[in-house]
C-alpha cells in the first residue's frame, strides 16, 4: 500500500489520517496515512528513511515547515517566498520536492464561503509561520490593500520587506488597528488605514490560550469576514469576537485545514477529492 503521514513534534492531536482516510475511500485509492512523532533532532533522517523505504508523500506540521523548506527543492515561487513547507514527495528524478498548500487551501476555503479578495482590504493579524505561508496565496489574489499588525512590529516589518516587490505591505501595531490617531500618519497610511478591512485573518497563536489580539472593533463593518487560522471543535476566541462585534462571517480553520489537505493529495495522488462533505463530516467529529 502506498505510504503517506504526517510529521510533527507533538502531533497526537493531527487530524490529517482521518481527512486523507476520508479522501482515500471516495476516490477509491488505498493508502497508508500514519502520523509520526518526531524528535527534533532526527526530523532530517527520518525522511531520509521515509522515502527511501518507498514513502510517497508526507505533511509536515509545526515545528519542522522551515527545516522541511531547507531539506527539500521548493515546487515553485510561492514556496521560495514562503520558506516554508507543508508537503513532501520525490519527483520522477528522484529529487526531494517541497510544497506549501496552506495558502491555496485557505484561498479555496474563503471562495468556499463566498470570500472573494480581488480588490478586498485584508488585515493579517501575527507575522509567524502562518502568516508567512499564506502571503503569496493572498497577494496572488490581487487585493486592494494588505496590513500586518503583530505584537513583534520586526517581524511584521520583515515580511512586508521580503514581500514588497509583489505588494505594498503596511505594518502596524495590534494598538493602532483601527486607531487612526495612533497610526503612522503619512499620507498613503491615512488613507488606507481610516477604512475598516473585508477580511481580518487572525494568524497567531493566541487562540491556545483561549485570547485574541487586542484590537480596536473599529476594524470590522458590516460585511467584514473574521476568519480564525485555528480551529476548534466549539468558536475559538476569535471567532466569538467576530460575531460579538457583528462581522457578516465569522469562521475558523477547519475548511483550510481539509483544503489544504485536499491541495496534498492531488501532488500526491493526481485526483482532487470534493470537499464540502469532507468538512462536514470533520466539523461533527
Ligand atoms: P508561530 O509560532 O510561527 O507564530 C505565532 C504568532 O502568534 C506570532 O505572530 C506571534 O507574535 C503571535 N503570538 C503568540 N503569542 C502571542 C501573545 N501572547 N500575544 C500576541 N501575539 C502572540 O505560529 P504559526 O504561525 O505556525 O501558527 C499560528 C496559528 O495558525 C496557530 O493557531 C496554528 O494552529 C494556525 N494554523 C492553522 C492552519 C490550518 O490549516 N487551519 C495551518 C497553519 C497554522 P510574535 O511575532 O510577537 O511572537
Amino acid at each position: 500500500m502506498k505510504a503517506f503521514g504526517v510529521v510533527g513534534h507533538p502531533i497526537a492531536h493531527s487530524k490529517s489520517p482521518e481527512i486523507h482516510g476520508l479522501f482515500a475511500a471516495q476516490c477509491k485509492v488505498d493508502i497508508d496515512y500514519k502520523k509520526y512523532d518526531v524528535q527534533p533532532e532526527n526530523f532530517e533522517s527520518f525522511i531520509n528513511d521515509f522515502f527511501a523505504d518507498g514513502g510517497i508523500g508526507l505533511n509536515i506540521t509545526v515545528p519542522f515547515k522551515e527545516e522541511a523548506f531547507r531539506l527539500s527543492a521548493p515546487a515553485n515561487e510561492k514556496v521560495k517566498l514562503s520558506k516554508a513547507v507543508n508537503t513532501l514527495y520525490k519527483n520522477e528524478k528522484g529529487e526531494l520536492i517541497g510544497d506549501n498548500t496552506d495558502g491555496p487551501g485557505l484561498v479555496k476555503d474563503l471562495s468556499g464561503n463566498d470570500i472573494l479578495l480581488k480588490e478586498k482590504r485584508i488585515l493579517i493579524l501575527g507575522a509567524g509561520g502562518a502568516a508567512r505561508g499564506i502571503l503569496p496565496s493572498l497577494i496572488e489574489q490581487a487585493p486592494k490593500s494588505i496590513t500586518i499588525a503583530n505584537r513583534t512590529i520586526k517581524k511584521a516589518e520583515q515580511l512586508k520587506e521580503e514581500f514588497s516587490h509583489l505588494h505594498s505591505i503596511n505594518v502596524l501595531g495590534f494598538d493602532q488597528v483601527g486607531v487612526l490617531e495612533k497610526a503612522e500618519k503619512t499620507e498613503s497610511t491615512e488613507r488606507i488605514e481610516n477604512e475598516p478591512y473585508d477580511l481580518i485573518i487572525n494568524a497567531t497563536s493566541l487562540g491556545l490560550e483561549g485570547k485574541t489580539p487586542k484590537i480596536n472593533n473599529q476594524a470590522i463593518k458590516a460585511s467584514t469576514c473574521c476568519y480564525d487560522l485555528m480551529y476548534s471543535n466549539k468558536n475559538t476566541a476569535f471567532v466569538n469576537w467576530g460575531l460579538e462585534n457583528n462581522a457578516q462571517t465569522s469562521i475558523d480553520g477547519l475548511g483550510m485545514l481539509v483544503e489544504q489537505a485536499a491541495v496534498s493529495f492531488e501532488i500526491w495522488l493526481g485526483t482532487a477529492p470534493e470537499t464540502s462533505t469532507i468538512i462536514d463530516r470533520i466539523r461533527r467529529g
